[in-house]
């Protein structure tokens, strides 16, 4: 019986099966070792009904396996189909999505000729969770959950990813000046565990002008490592202004599996031509080598790959006639690569991987300890829209208060706008009504017996939110302007 670690294959849709193929050849002609699992995801099961696009014989497979290399998928538009990508990437747990961003200048056109970066986007958790609600006529809600064991997993694996790549620095990118809870516990997290790897630099970027410095300056940054939206945002511009959103390749890192992609889509629009550029997916192929421990075949390959963009033979999407030599299909680009299979770059820097698998084992991520955690009062949302004065709710809910609780401030969308408001006039449906302990001890028997006075007096609730304090911290932000 063979011995071979098992991996599973997708081909994918549209340009898929076109790239596919011939990295799959480039894998066998370096030398890698695996046993391949075909599974078929994707268009074919979307078209049998299976809303996800996966069915149980390829979550078999998948689990099995020690990795995952994935053709693109073409998620259909409507129709109630969920993303494949996005449910793979969350049964498996796949915490981490890692792109390196490289320009190849001055073989590929770029206007950022010094980028190489790593970014690190956490994958499960932010308003990626699609945690959604309709509240009132007007108002939609999405959550954006951020959790302490969540931003550890992600920031730790940066941090190990650095010291292990030989990297000198790692950026956190955030917003806690506006999100002081969310992304401020993001930050913090990054600044606890980043004392444990005094070797490494480290510096803070507010997402905005971290983004804009990404796209005009991005020789600034080594490693970075951020929370799921921002991610998604600044590794879409960081691939654009390299010059080369086709050429790069991806990992999705979890706790059940890995799965490395090309960072591009199916590309509908040129499938079937023999002219797709397989190098996103022969890059992510490169990272699912170094991650099984077969470094030398991925170093094999990618110096290989490195010498066919500095010789000039290009694929037509990055073509150039002022940097170009050869136009070639996708075949002939694989044909190419495997004919400099052993040789070394002369113009780029040749790269070089251990034999070791660039596996990263994070310790064990624990919840935190039990807080000391009181219960203070309540918010009250409620569909409100009988008058633009938030003064009259005020005094309409004022009245409504149980023993042990009082009205304390009504907000819309944040906004102070009771009591004493300069401007208490705002055309709105959706009413955030605060109301706080009186005393010390509140239950919540008491936050049940205010929603009750509350419908009691008219009012149709829409949704309510305990606050809490821990320890000695307040548990929830004021409004803007209390
Ligand atoms: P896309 O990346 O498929 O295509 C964008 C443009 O880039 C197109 O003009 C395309 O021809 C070109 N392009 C992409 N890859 C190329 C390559 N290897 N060589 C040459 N040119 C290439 O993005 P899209 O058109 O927005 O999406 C198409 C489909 O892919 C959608 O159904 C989308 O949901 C899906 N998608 C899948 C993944 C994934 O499976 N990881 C990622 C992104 C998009």
């Amino acid at each position: 019986m063979s011995k071979k670690m098992p991996i599973t294959v997708a081909y994918g849709d549209g340009i898929g099966p076109e790239i596919m193929t011939p990295t799959l050849e480039i894998l066998d002609a370096a030398g890698a070792e695996f046993d391949i699992e075909t599974i078929t995801i994707g268009e074919e099961m979307f078209k049998k009904g299976v809303m996800n696009g996966i069915d149980d014989s390829a979550w078999d497979s998948l689990f099995r396996t020690d990795a995952f290399l994935k053709a693109p998928i073409t998620t259909p538009q409507g129709g109630g189909f969920k993303s494949l990508n996005v449910t793979v990437r969350k049964t498996m747990r796949m915490f981490a999505n890692v792109r390196p961003c490289v320009s190849y200048h001055p073989f590929v056109k770029t206007t950022q000729p010094n980028m190489d970066m790593v970014i690190f986007r956490e994958n499960e958790e932010d308003l990626y969770a699609g945690i959604e609600h309709r509240q009132t006529a007007n108002v939609y809600q999405c959550l954006k959950l951020i959790s302490e064991t969540g931003s550890e997993k992600i920031i730790r694996y940066a941090f190990e990813y650095a010291r292990s790549a030989g990297r000198k620095k790692v950026s956190c990118i955030s917003k806690d000046n506006i999100m002081k809870m969310a992304d401020g516990l993001f930050h913090r997290t990054f600044d606890r565990v980043a004392k444990d790897y005094p070797d490494l630099e480290t510096d803070h970027w507010i997402v905005d002008i971290g983004a804009a410095r990404i796209a005009s300056r991005p020789e600034v940054f080594d490693v970075v490592v951020t929370e799921n939206l921002y991610g998604d945002i600044i590794s879409d511009i960081a691939a654009e202004v390299s010059g080369s959103v086709g050429l790069g390749g991806s990992s999705n890192i979890g706790e059940h599996g890995a799965m490395f992609e090309a960072i591009h889509g199916s590309a509908p629009d040129i499938a079937g031509q023999g002219i797709a550029n397989p190098s996103g997916l022969i890059h992510g192929a490169i990272l699912m080598l170094q991650h099984i421990g077969q470094g030398q075949v991925a170093e094999k390959i990618h110096n290989a790959w490195l010498k066919t963009i500095e010789d000039g033979v290009h694929t037509g999407d990055i073509y150039k006639e002022e940097t170009s030599k050869h136009k070639v299909g996708t075949q002939d680009f694989a044909k190419a690569l495997m004919e400099r299979l052993g040789e070394k770059p002369e113009k780029f820097k040749p790269v070089s991987y251990g034999k070791a698998s660039k596996k990263i084992e994070l310790p064990k991520i624990s919840l935190p300890k039990a807080a000391d955690r009181k219960l203070v009062g309540v918010d009250i949302f409620v569909n409100w829209n009988e008058s633009a004065d938030a003064n009259k709710l005020g005094d309409a809910l004022s009245k409504t208060a149980v023993e042990g609780l009082k009205l304390e401030v009504i907000s819309t969308k944040g906004l102070m706008m009771w009591p004493g408001s300069v401007n208490p006039v705002c055309e709105s449906d959706h009413w955030c009504c605060r109301f706080t302990a009186t005393g010390d001890n509140i239950t919540h028997d008491h936050i049940i017996q205010q929603i009750q006075a509350v419908q009691g007096a008219g009012f149709d609730f829409v949704k309510t939110e305990n606050l809490y304090h821990f320890g000695d911290q307040r548990g929830y932000s004021l409004a803007q302007g209390q």
